[in-house]
């Protein structure tokens, strides 16, 4: 299997390369945005809880977030691999995520980060706040959301440092540009 973390901040191109990822790996896509999204809309008790938090820019709980990524983890088992976008974002999900992947001999490949300006983020929210109408997408939550990925988040940088599997890639120019860069550094994991 080939388990790729795609890393970065809020509006750094996480999404759009993923699917440009799975095209060409196949690899399932777990997004844990995209997951609580799904809860909100579905209302459940768990989405109610969550689209607070979401709107505030703040990380929702840990537990929550390990207990979808188990989830799904257990469903797609004897696939390709995984891609997994927007997790680990704390450094104790990082370590959560070994465990479980340890427990069906799998492991992380590579932590790819994207690397954008703060500016060129906040640009790019905001457009994409007025084509999508995200609620999240605003300038106050914007902000908060860079802060929180900055305290809490950069951490798991050195977690993925530290194995020796950490790859920065500059996440600005054309997407089939970034896509080069990307394609190059898996070509690069062992298997
Ligand atoms: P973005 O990367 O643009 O912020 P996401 O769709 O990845 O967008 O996340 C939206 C919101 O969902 C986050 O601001 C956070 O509240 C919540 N969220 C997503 N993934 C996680 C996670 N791994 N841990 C905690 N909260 C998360």
């Amino acid at each position: 299997m080939l388990n790729i973390v795609l890393f970065g901040p809020p509006g750094s191109g996480k999404g759009t390369q993923s699917e440009k990822v799975i095209e060409k790996y196949g690899l399932v896509h777990i997004s844990t945005g995209d997951l609580l999204r799904d809860e909100v809309a579905a209302q459940t008790d768990l989405g109610l809880q969550a689209k607070e938090i979401m709107d505030k820019g703040e990380l929702v709980s840990d537990k929550i977030v390990i207990g979808m990524i188990r989830k799904k983890l257990d469903e797609h088992q004897g696939g390709p691999g995984f891609i997994f976008d927007g997790f680990p974002r704390t450094v104790n999900q990082a370590r959560e995520l070994r465990k479980a992947l340890t427990d069906y001999d799998e492991r992380v490949g590579v932590m790819i980060s994207l690397e954008v300006s703060r500016e060129e983020l906040v640009k790019r929210l905001l457009k994409r706040g007025k084509e999508t109408g995200r609620t999240d997408d605003n300038l106050e939550t914007i902000n908060n959301r860079i802060d929180v990925y900055d305290r809490q988040t950069i951490p798991v940088t050195y977690y993925y440092d530290k194995m020796h599997k950490h790859a920065a890639v500059e996440g600005t120019g054309s997407v089939d540009k970034i896509f080069e860069r990307i394609v190059e550094v898996i070509s690069k994991v062992k298997p």
